[in-house]
């Protein structure tokens, strides 16, 4: 899960982090209030999207009048914003963040992720604040700094002087060094505290003063760990999110909406990896991700179909089971009863293989509904892409 950048900010102070004197308002009246209770020389207006690049795509807006501050929240607020991280159709804007503005001398880079590679928390910082890291690794990779923590220590000062002489801070501006060392500190504090996934702060600057300020910041929360922080969780947005994915969750089915047009339902995360593999190796793309997972039930089954049909791209329907808990004739019950009560008039195409598998597929057989049986996945995925191919999508759909 991820959060708005004035959460992310709200929980660095808490964790002694510095960030700017701000408020998230949702209105150009709450706006001109807030400016009034700031009293800054410079007022920052900031789009509250869960998406970076608003700098870019006009969703920070910088003015030293406080009069033209809820004029240009009213700018921003209801209008979408389209950044390079947003895809074409952008993001709503719902709220601003009005902070005091910082006076930059430097800009950094900040964040603290779990490494793959090492398996380790690891802090990746940069000269280069303000852009990009990705662009910063893919152009000048010796300007992007690693330091893993070995979680059995937790942060060690030595983790802090190698990444504060690494980016050259006690030539560049020897006071920050002690500060930017403790941040480093609070900044992991918050990463194990909270089970971050990732926290990002871009840009990190020192101000014309002097001072430590954390300017921007993003935090991805794993979802898995998200039920020991109910605060955490009450920070969730939905309208940031796809509300196929939020109904998918609702269910517990592993959802994830994509682009192409065969509808796919499977058990298993590896299964269904590679049934989008072969979906694109018979010449056609899967619309989504979708894990049922090891022990559907009929009402899996059902919700997954809802959401499937709810996809107005999609023009067929595969499904690949593999009974190994999960037995085939439960799963067809499950397809005959479902298709019965959502009227599907797509093709499905239907794979069981595994325990039971023949029972099954006689059920789907026998149920009068029109559903291929299949039980060669190559077989079953090249049938579908035939018979989805030259036709609409939704044709036929109650929605
Ligand atoms: P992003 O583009 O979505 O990552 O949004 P950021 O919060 O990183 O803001 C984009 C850019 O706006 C920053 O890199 C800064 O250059 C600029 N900016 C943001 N806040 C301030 C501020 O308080 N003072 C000044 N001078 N520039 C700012
Ligand atoms: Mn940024």
């Amino acid at each position: 899960m991820n959060i708005h950048e004035f959460q992310a900010k709200q929980l660095f102070a808490r964790f002694g982090i510095p960030v700017p004197r701000g408020k998230a308002i949702t209105s150009p009246k709450a706006a001109e209030k807030w400016a009034a209770a700031l009293q800054a020389d410079v007022y920052v207006i900031k789009a509250q999207i869960h998406a970076g690049g608003r700098g870019k795509a006009g969703g920070v807006k910088l003015t030293n009048n406080r009069d033209e501050v809820p004029e240009l929240a009213k700018e921003l607020l209801g209008k979408t914003l389209v950044t390079h991280q947003t895809g074409p159709k952008g993001r709503k804007v719902r709220r601003v963040l009005i902070e005091e503005g910082a006076d930059i001398a430097k800009e950094l880079y900040l964040s603290l992720l779990v490494d793959r590679d090492s398996g380790r928390p690891t802090f990746i910082a940069s000269t280069e604040g303000g852009m990009e890291i990705e662009e910063v690794a893919a152009r000048s990779p010796e300007n992007v700094l690693k330091e893993p923590v070995d979680p059995a220590v937790g942060f060690q000062g030595y983790n802090g002087r190698n990444l504060a002489f690494g980016l050259g801070l006690p030539s560049l501006e020897s006071t920050v060094v002690t500060p930017f060392i403790q941040m480093l500190g609070n900044l992991y504090q918050l990463f194990m505290e909270k089970n971050a996934s990732l926290v990002e702060i871009n840009p990190l600057v020192i101000t014309k003063d002097k001072r430590l300020v954390a300017l921007d910041g993003k935090i991805s929360l794993d979802d898995n760990a998200l039920f020991k922080h109910p605060d955490l969780q009450k920070l969730r947005d939905l309208h940031e999110e796809d509300p196929l994915e939020i109904e998918a969750s609702e269910h517990h089915l592993n959802y994830v909406k994509l682009d192409g047009d065969i509808g796919c339902m499977v058990n298993g995360a590896g299964l269904a990896m590679a049934t989008m593999d072969v979906i694109k190796l018979a010449g056609s793309e899967p619309a989504n991700f979708l894990d049922v997972g090891g022990s559907a039930t009929k009402d899996t089954v059902a919700a997954g179909f809802r959401i499937l049909l709810k996809d107005k791209n999609v023009k067929g329907i595969f499904i690949n089971i593999f009974g190994g808990i999960v037995r085939c004739e439960r799963i067809a019950h499950g397809v005959i009863d479902a298709a019965k009560e959502v009227g599907i008039t797509l093709p499905v195409v239907v794979r069981l293989q595994g325990t039971n598998a023949e029972e099954g597929r006689q059920l789907l057989l026998q149920s009068g509904l029109t559903v291929d049986v299949a039980t060669d996945l190559w077989e079953a995925a090249q049938k579908i892409v035939a018979m989805t191919r030259g036709k609409s999508s939704g044709s036929g759909l109650g929605h």
